[in-house]
């Protein structure tokens, strides 16, 4: 139960569906993910990757796991960094990818407040990679061909 859904399963690819806060099955749903993500070792997680093509992410901010319904990205700095990154859903593969330094996200939480979070480093970029996976797009996605190219081998054996 715990399974991450690999590349190139075509639910990664989907744009995931809004979710009302009081939408029932989330009360079970969101400490699923938070379990399958540490038990991954990830630090941020979305909902299409355990199956589930619903606008909910799961991103750590330290120590702690929060959910955010229908997350989006409504500033973010024009100042990008490029660094090292991974996703459970590719494993094994790293490439580097340019993201806003710092990004702000209008989100509801469990409780059906509206909140507005403001992140940079780690956390905006993780951000950015959890929106981005409950829009269909994946770090090979934000890549230029060329790299992707170069992972061609690595993108069809990877690990199921
Ligand atoms: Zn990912």
């Amino acid at each position: 139960m715990l399974k991450i859904v690999k590349y190139p399963d075509l639910i990664l690819k989907k744009s995931s569906e809004e979710v009302r806060h009081d939408d029932k099955s989330l009360r079970s749903l969101i400490p699923h993910m938070v379990e399958t993500m540490k038990k991954n070792q990830g630090i941020g997680l979305a909902a299409p990757q355990i199956g589930i093509s619903k606008k909910v992410i799961i991103v750590t901010e330290g120590e702690e796991a929060h959910a955010f319904l229908n997350p989006r990205i409504v500033k973010q700095s024009k100042e990008k960094e490029r660094d090292e990154e991974g996703c459970l859903s590719l494993p094994g593969l790293f490439m580097k990818v340019s993201r806003a330094k710092q990004v702000e996200v209008a989100a509801q939480t469990i409780d059906g407040a509206k909140v507005r979070v403001k992140a940079r480093g780690l956390g905006a970029r993780i951000f950015q990679h959890e929106i981005d996976h409950i829009e269909g797009k994946l770090i090979i996605h934000r890549v230029s061909p060329l790299t992707r190219w170069k992972l061609r081998n690595q993108l069809k054996n990877l690990p199921r």
